[in-house]
Formats: structure tokens, C-alpha cells, sequence
């Protein structure tokens, strides 16, 4: 059965002691959830919040990796150094790094290679534009983003993958998809997934939604066969919200 996981994304949001004060709330008040819980948080915090999450229900991301391993690449941080600093996961592909640091699909398939030889498991978004939608081509466009992405990866590498489509239109704006169009569309990932790895991989994969969730939208959505989850952005830095989207 495949995994149920809602992941909180700070972005370049909290101090390192505003950091830990919600990490500690979220831990405290979600040791009996049935979802799995992930924090992604800017890198400077990582440390800290990997020793306060040890041994607890909370897993700790990071938002970006570059795609070698080390090297002359001023300002980076490699998929190794995360791996080191005892991480589970890296987000990859976040609409925000395609938009404001020119990431391709391409680019992106390296990040992903890099990550996950450093056994890190990747969080790899993608999703439509308005501009998209509108002219009807975001089911061709996710399957573009998935095919150039990640189909040059074995069967056997897919278990690491959660994949989180976010409607770029959706993203901070207070607009959601309807579960509708959240469910048209991880029923279309799946169908992609299915066509290239077969169906048994592509039920075990966690298709996460994400969009403007909240608490008043979580349960409808994440009541949709296809939606694992959510990833979350400004709902997550409130620990009352992100918890209440968590049990939802
Ligand atoms: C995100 O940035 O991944 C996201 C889903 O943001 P928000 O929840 O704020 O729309």
C-alpha cells in the first residue's frame, strides 16, 4: 500500500529559534498520526532540525541539492553534504527554482541521478502554468515534466520518488484545485507511471498534491483515490494549521 505523507515546505521563511519552536510543536502533536510527516526547511536549519526530529515521527528535508557531488561550485550544497548531515529527502523541481533559477526538466534529472546516489529519497514537483491549463496542455506538460524528469531512471529506483504535483496557478494564491482537477490529474500521473514502470510501481508511488491547502480543503482533497497527501507552503509554518492538514 502506498504511503500516506503530508510535507511542510518553510521556503526561505523562520529564523533557526523560530525554526526549532515549530519543529518541537509539530513533533509533540503528531506522534500519533497515521501520515508520514516531512519539514522542509532553507538549509542553514537543517542540522539543527535533524537532531531535534531524531527518533520521532518527523522526517527533514531540504529544498534543493546541486547536481554533483562536490567541486568548484561556490554557494552550493551537494547532495552529499545532506546525506551526511543524516537527511531522508530532497525536494527537487519546486516550481519556484523551474521559475527564478531557470530549472529544466533536464537539469533536474541530474538532481535527481546526484540525489539519489547519496540514497537520499526526492521529493520531485512539477505542474501546469495558468497559461497552460487554460489552452487545455497541462496533461501534456506534466507528462513532459515526469517523462523528462525521471523516466531515465530503473524500475527499481522509483520506491524513492515521491512525485507532488502543484499547479503553479494554485501555489500562494489562495486558488485550489477542486479535488476534481486534483484527481483528473494524479489519475493521469498514474497512467503515465503505469505506461512506463507498470502498475504495480506505479500504485506503490506517493502522488502528493499541492496548492493552497488548508485545513477547510485537506480532507476533501486528500479524499481522492490518487492524492497521497500534500505538500504544503504557507499552511506549514503554522503548527495548528499544518498539524490540523496533517490529520485530516
Ligand atoms: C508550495 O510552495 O509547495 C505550496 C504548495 O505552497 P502553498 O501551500 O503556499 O500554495
Amino acid at each position: 500500500m502506498r504511503q500516506q505523507i503530508v510535507a511542510g515546505n518553510w521556503k526561505m521563511n523562520l529564523n533557526l529559534q523560530e525554526g526549532i519552536d515549530l519543529c518541537k510543536t509539530i513533533i509533540a502533536l503528531t506522534s500519533d498520526a497515521t501520515r508520514k510527516v516531512i519539514i522542509s526547511a532553507p538549509y542553514i536549519h537543517l542540522a539543527s532540525l535533524v537532531t531535534l526530529c531524531k527518533g520521532t515521527n518527523v522526517k527533514v528535508a531540504a529544498q534543493n541539492c546541486h547536481h554533483e557531488i562536490s567541486g568548484a561550485f561556490t554557494g552550493e550544497i551537494s547532495p552529499a553534504m545532506l546525506a551526511d548531515l543524516g537527511l531522508e529527502y530532497v525536494i527537487l523541481g519546486h516550481s519556484e527554482r523551474r521559475a527564478f533559477n531557470a530549472e529544466t526538466n533536464s537539469l533536474l534529472a541530474k538532481k535527481l541521478d546526484a540525489a539519489l546516489s547519496q540514497n537520499l529519497k526526492v521529493i520531485y514537483c512539477f505542474g501546469e502554468t495558468l497559461e497552460e491549463r487554460k489552452a487545455n496542455s497541462h496533461l501534456d506538460l506534466v507528462t513532459q515534466q515526469i517523462t523528462e524528469g525521471l523516466f531515465h531512471l530503473e524500475a527499481d529506483t522509483i520506491k524513492n520518488i515521491v512525485l507532488a504535483y502543484e499547479p503553479v496557478w494554485a501555489i500562494g494564491t489562495g486558488e485550489t484545485a477542486t479535488s476534481f482537477q486534483a484527481q483528473e490529474m494524479h489519475t493521469h500521473i498514474r497512467k503515465v507511471m503505469t505506461a512506463k514502470y507498470g502498475s504495480e510501481i506505479a500504485e506503490n508511488c506517493s502522488i502528493l498534491y499541492g496548492g493552497s491547502c488548508k485545513p477547510t480543503n485537506a480532507k476533501e482533497l486528500f479524499s481522492q483515490t490518487d492524492v497521497d497527501g500534500g505538500l504544503i507552503g504557507g499552511a506549514s509554518l503554522k503548527a495548528t494549521d499544518f498539524v490540523s492538514i496533517i490529520k485530516a
